[in-house]
């Protein structure tokens, strides 16, 4: 592992201790097989005036909820030093009173947490403390030989058992180092846990770690230690298994999951192996991931067999053989699988949760593969896991980040007409509301305009039929799933009588507004049929319950589209799948109206543009927004109970009353 160190960067933060601290946080933070989200923390000693300008000595250590790759000085809570020193001297201290003295010690009180090392680091004496959960050495520590290994390359470190972090792992490391020159000691090496390295030079301690990592990662080369890389066959995704994968993960966790399979060459070389249903089911790497990945991932068969619910009963065994009576069990969900042949997939609220799961899962299999050459991976048995994975703080950490779900969490949406107009705002009120969610359009722009939002552009030509099911399958393959379609793709042609109405206008607006929905809608069924609450929301318009001259093909197609809507809804209703129209009108900053056609209608009526606008009985201004907040409440589970419904949003017509 190389230094990452840069002299001249370090050099304009000389001279302020939290400057440099944040510096070599963000290095370590920058190698993945160091930390990995949120893993690992870091301290630095120095001094502060308090409010009466009295000179006191804090400790600065990573706050609860930031991440080294990218912290910033306010992650740094500061504690007064010498107090936080003297806990470790007590004999024992609950987790309650450890959180309640902590926050009790800070300068400010409305800093975040600190970590739950944080005594930890005020023991050793050092200016500037590293810890890093670095895969290479934990995983070392994780075989049969490890004692002997640790011993063998770190001669000149402390090498201590594992022990769960927070209090006692502080006075292990207290008595351990008490009375003693910790300048004998290049690091301190915790089994199954992690490395610190620390010195009065931000340099050094940094330098340390790195150098301690490549020790680990050379005893592996010299060793001839690596993951064996054979040629696994072509991936053959079974995009209807997948989706059958996250709809029974969905239904353990109790609300919808995106669901991210990793399907690259390495994750299929691991899911090819012939062991893999064992090794993989040993452990993580270390307790800490237990909290985002549970202790074991699921092994996943050939669809439509899933075994979800083989894991949701070992894990109510598991909790069962390890729970004490204080305990209430966590819901019982695999957070990722191993698909045989296929790869791994995580699932999660979020594809930010997914993406934090895949690369676990990554770092964990490439770990249990050494440790597999080293005489047999041994990760810490499940007891200890279990007390990490229940543990009051390791749950602090994860309530944090948890706000209560939205309405649409873990769902997955396609919307189409999606570059402008009521479907950009349909993407943008769905993925507000939780939802990942992919707009089509024939328009290049959509992908820019989507991404903006949060949101993801296909270029789709919605009459290719092809080219609409590719984007289907590109969205099952990248997302696990399909909950929710919202038709909104359509056009609207310069009035004509029926008389003129010339057969190329008619033709044109049949394709797009109802023969392609119909096409979209026959291709995306399969998968709703194996979604989460599932949803079809059809744009209709004002024009089917009370047509206007002139608008004949427009008028006929929303109808049809109508009609579709209300055999789908009685067609799907077995499945569990809801199918609604909202009929929309006077909604003018659409792709369909221009400032000019504006004003030529207003005119027609005697009318502003502005009294045109409201021109309904409740005189009021519809926009694409209103319309897409709308659609969004009518595919949450507000609308459970409705299908085949038709839903006037429209300021009031008297015609349609
Ligand atoms: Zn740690």
């Amino acid at each position: 592992m190389n230094s990452l160190w840069n002299d001249q960067d370090a050099g304009a933060f000389a001279g302020d201790d939290l400057a440099m601290r944040v510096y070599s946080s963000r290095l370590l933070g920058s190698s993945a097989s160091l930390v990995l989200h949120g893993g690992g923390n870091t301290s630095v000693k120095s001094t502060v005036k308090d409010f009466f300008g009295r000179e006191r000595e804090v400790l600065f250590v990573k706050g609860s909820g930031w991440d080294l790759k990218t912290i910033e000085k306010p992650g740094f809570p500061a504690l007064h030093l010498e107090d936080t020193q003297r806990l470790a001297e007590l004999e024992s201290l609950s987790d309650a009173d450890m959180t309640q003295q902590l926050r009790a010690l800070l300068l400010d009180p409305s800093s975040p947490s600190p970590s739950v090392e944080a005594i930890l680091h005020a023991i050793l004496p050092p200016k500037f403390v590293d810890h890093t959960h670095t895969d290479a050495v934990v995983t070392l520590t994780n075989t049969p030989n490890g004692e002997d290994i640790m011993r063998d390359i770190y001669a000149d470190c402390l090498v201590l058992p594992y022990i769960m972090p927070g209090f006692i792992l502080a006075k292990q490391v207290y008595e351990a180092v008490k009375g003693q020159d910790l300048s004998r000691y290049k690091g301190i090496i915790l089994k199954h846990h992690g490395v610190f390295t620390f010195n009065d030079d931000a340099k050094v301690a940094y330098e340390d770690m790195i150098e301690l990592v490549t020790r680990a990662e050379r005893y592996l080369d010299t060793n001839d230690i690596r993951v064996a890389h054979t040629k696994p066959a072509e991936p053959d995704i079974d995009l209807l298994g997948l989706a059958a994968i996250r709809q029974a993960v969905s239904k353990a966790r109790g609300r919808a999951q995106v669901a991210v399979l990793d399907s690259c060459e390495e994750a299929r070389t691991y899911a090819s192996r012939d062991d893999v249903a064992e090794i993989a089911c040993r452990g993580p790497i270390t307790p800490d991931h237990v909290i985002r990945t549970k202790r074991v991932p699921v092994i996943l068969g050939e669809a439509p067999h899933t075994d979800v619910q083989g894991f949701v009963e070992q894990y109510q065994a598991y909790f069962e053989c390890n729970k004490n009576p204080d305990l209430t069990m966590l819901d019982p969900a695999p957070r990722f699988g191993i698909w045989k042949n296929n790869g791994s997939v995580a699932f999660g609220n979020s594809l930010k949760e997914c993406n934090i799961i895949k690369d676990i899962s990554r770092h964990t299999r490439w770990a249990v593969q050494i440790g597999e050459q080293l005489g047999g991976w041994q990760p810490l048995p499940e007891s200890e896991i279990f007390e990490l994975e229940y543990w009051s703080l390791e749950q602090a950490k994860l309530k944090k980040g948890s706000a209560s779900p939205k309405a649409h969490q873990g769902k997955v949406a396609i919307v189409t007409g999606a570059a402008s107009g009521i479907g950009k705002a349909t993407c943008e009120a769905l993925t507000e509301d939780g939802a990942v969610v992919v707009g089509l359009d024939i328009n290049p722009e959509v992908e820019a305009h989507l991404s903006a939002i949060g949101a993801q552009g296909l270029v789709c030509d919605m009459q290719d039929t092809e080219c609409v099911r590719e984007a289907i399958d590109k969205v099952v393959a990248q997302y696990g799933g399909l909950d929710i379609i919202v038709c909104n793709a359509g056009m609207f042609a310069t009035g004509e009588r029926i008389e003129h109405l010339s057969d190329e206008v008619w033709d044109n607006t049949m394709g797009l507004n109802l023969t392609a929905t119909q096409r979209f809608i026959k291709l995306a069924i399969p998968y709703l049929k194996l979604g989460v609450d599932p949803s079809i929301l059809i744009v209709g318009s004002r024009n089917c319950l009370a047509p206007g001259a002139g608008a004949a093909a427009y008028s006929v197609s929303k109808a049809g589209l109508t009609q579709l809507a209300r055999v789908a809804a009685l067609e799907l209703a077995e499945h569990g799948i809801r199918v609604n129209v909202l009929h929309p009108d006077a909604v003018f900053d659409t792709g369909l109206w221009t400032q000019e056609a504006l004003e030529a209608s207003a005119k027609r009526y005697g009318l502003t543009v502005e009294e045109y606008k409201k021109k309904n009985i409740l005189s009021t201004e519809i926009t694409s927004r209103d319309v897409a907040k709308v659609l969004s409440v009518v595919a949450s589970d507000v609308f459970s109970a409705t299908t085949g419904a038709q839903i006037p949003f429209d300021g009031g017509n008297d015609r349609v009353i």
